[in-house]
């Protein structure tokens, strides 16, 4: 695939592909269980059992990634929580580059997220994020997370497009399925979506690094 001649539309998923996935990381698995201890008191051990265990029960659902099923599971207020450590909020490493070369490219840049929109909010205010981008479209908005064919049916529909000429860029396998399953022509992983734990390596899919590996 060449991205100047055979792409139109690139789609970019926002956590672990344009933004470090350190923040989300840190927030779910340490800081929550941290807060969820403190304010029920319990061992950091025992809510560590139960988030995670809560997390499994709606994996791969819109409620995981929905803020307002948290606040109301976990008896958390998870909107004002995620300013605690905001300041985690990084761009991956040459994320800005990627997203100046693809305007000067002309093309049309669309994050695909399954972030709350409340999460996007925090993370733009952070990053700027949506300067640099046509359009986001969140699963919340659409009522089907990234995972589902409903999600991918509707966006298709509001960009109007068949996907013939566009690339998806996700740090989920899973979800690179869900996109290839709706007939996006090009795929591709990001195989270090964060910056503080090692590469995976996709099975089914080719994967970068850096968004340079792209050229
Ligand atoms: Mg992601």
């Amino acid at each position: 695939m060449l991205l100047e001649k055979d792409i139109d539309l690139v789609l970019l998923d926002m956590d672990g592909t344009l933004l470090d996935l350190h923040y989300d990381s840190y927030f779910w698995m340490e800081l929550v269980p941290e807060q969820y201890a403190n304010i029920h008191r319990t061992s950091l051990e025992q809510a560590t059992e139960i988030v995670f265990s809560e997390c499994k029960k709606v994996s791969g659902t819109l409620s995981w990634y929905c803020y307002d099923y948290w606040t109301n599971t976990l008896g958390l207020d998870i909107h004002q929580l995620q300013h605690q450590c905001k300041d985690k909020i990084q761009w991956r490493e040459d994320t800005l580059w990627f997203l100046k070369t693809l305007k000067e490219l002309n093309k049309k840049i669309v994050i695909l997220t399954n972030a709350h929109p409340s999460g996007i909010k925090l993370k733009d205010q952070q990053t700027q994020l949506l300067s640099y981008v046509d359009l986001v479209i969140s699963s919340h908005e659409i009522g089907h997370a990234k995972e589902s064919q409903g999600f991918w049916s509707a966006v298709k529909k509001q960009l109007n497009t068949d996907f013939s000429r566009s690339v998806f860029i996700d740090d989920s396998e899973k979800i690179l399925v869900a996109a290839e399953s709706a007939g996006v022509e090009h795929l591709m992983g990001i195989n270090k979506p964060d910056s503080k734990k090692p590469a995976q390596l996709m099975q089914g899919f080719s994967s970068i690094c850096q968004f340079n590996e792209f050229f």
